[in-house]
């Protein structure tokens, strides 16, 4: 926290606007549409998981429909499929972003269109806050006209090519989970490009009131609304946002420095200035056959020293839940999977914390 979040809460407390909705939300929100782009409409929503429940539903996904999605990813960007009765089909990542691969999307999308089922929306993720190839994947689902969404929930700050990451898409979601850059404790937001959308979202988050004296429906609605407690906390970290961004791009710059003379072992960076990151993780590749030692030995090694780092995301069509889904790529995402390790990257790590993670590091390597 950084300290603003309190005076906003209080607001909330002493104007008893404690419900969904109220001056933090509608504020939360204007200071969300400031940062990202003026033009965008924000809604701000019980988590990132709902957002992205509510953009299917507006692209009017639903049962036997296939919406492609980003293998590589954390499960909540495929569930949302599930929910609406469609079916996902999974895609690999290309190895510069390790984010959607343009052929094998448009590999997927072809497949699709030649047995009958044209995909009805594809799902793209800035995994770990790096930028997807947004101009090649926007060529592809321009020219075949399907609904883009872009999973931002780990890339608020980021950009590509200038232009912030969950403003390319015809939706884009956000998420202030307890573990991303900026936390509401839990919360997300839905990024739309007209008001309309906007509205209509609101609308489903709101139980699906229609416009009269007595509680009339017409739809299926959802309580997916932001508090304004939650939403006061939101203001407040928007204050430190940009704080935060430096803090984990200057832990990127940390263990690059830590690795730059170590053979075989990649730090996860940019592939050129047209991407901007907010590292809101760090990771690395690790090619055992060269530094002989794998990702694994590392992590136990320093879980050794009581620091705690994680495989990355385990793809999607390798989970249990999804084995049945299709698959188009080669073995990046595996092999990602396999080789790489997300490193301790929190906002708040001291110069102390860094030497003993750099310790511990040079321990392994020095053995
Ligand atoms: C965190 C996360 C989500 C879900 O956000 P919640 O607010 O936790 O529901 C979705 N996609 C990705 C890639 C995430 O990291």
């Amino acid at each position: 926290m950084g300290g603003g979040e309190q005076k906003y809460v209080q607001e909330a407390f002493d104007t008893n606007w404690v419900a969904p909705l109220g001056p933090n939300v509608n504020g939360f929100e204007k200071d969300l549409e400031n940062y990202i782009e003026e033009s965008s409409k924000v809604a701000c929503l019980s988590s990132g998981t709902s957002a992205l429940h509510l953009a299917l539903i507006l692209a009017k996904v639903s049962k036997d429909d296939e919406v492609i999605c980003q293998s590589m990813t954390f499960s909540a960007s495929a569930n949302p499929i599930v929910y609406q009765g469609a079916t996902p089909v999974f895609v690999d990542s290309e190895k510069e972003t390790w984010n959607m691969c343009p052929k094998s999307l448009l590999e997927a999308i072809e497949d699709g269109i030649s047995k009958g089922n044209k995909p009805k929306a594809v799902i793209v993720v800035h995994l770990y806050g790096m930028p997807a190839k947004m101009d090649e994947i926007l060529a592809i689902t321009n020219k075949y006209n399907i609904t883009l969404i872009e999973d931002a929930a780990e890339a608020l700050g980021s950009a590509y090519k200038g232009k912030k990451c969950g403003t390319f898409g015809d939706f884009g979601i956000l998420s202030f989970n307890g573990n991303k850059i900026i936390t509401t404790s839990g919360g997300g937001a839905l990024v739309c490009k007209s008001d309309d959308d906007k509205q209509k979202a609101i609308f489903l988050a709101t139980q699906a009131r229609d416009n009269a004296p007595h509680y009339q429906h017409s739809h299926i609605g959802y309580n997916y609304r932001m508090s304004n407690i939650t939403a006061g906390i939101g203001r407040g970290q928007m204050e430190v946002l940009d704080k935060h961004i430096s803090y984990r791009r200057n832990n990127n710059e940390f263990y690059k420095d830590i690795f730059s003379n170590i053979e075989g072992v990649e730090v996860f960076k940019e592939p050129s200035t047209d991407y901007f990151s907010n590292h809101w993780l760090s990771a690395i590749v690790v090619d055992k056959s060269v530094t002989g030692f794998s990702r694994e030995d590392l992590r136990l090694s320093l879980l050794e020293d009581n620091i705690e780092s994680r495989p990355l995301w385990k793809p999607m069509h390798m989970q249990p839940v999804f084995k049945d889904c299709s698959y188009y790529g080669t073995s990046v995402s595996e092999e990602l999977f396999e080789n790489g390790l997300c490193l301790p990257s929190g906002s708040n790590l001291t110069e102390e914390d860094k030497e003993r993670i750099k310790r511990s590091i040079n321990k392994l390597i020095n053995k």
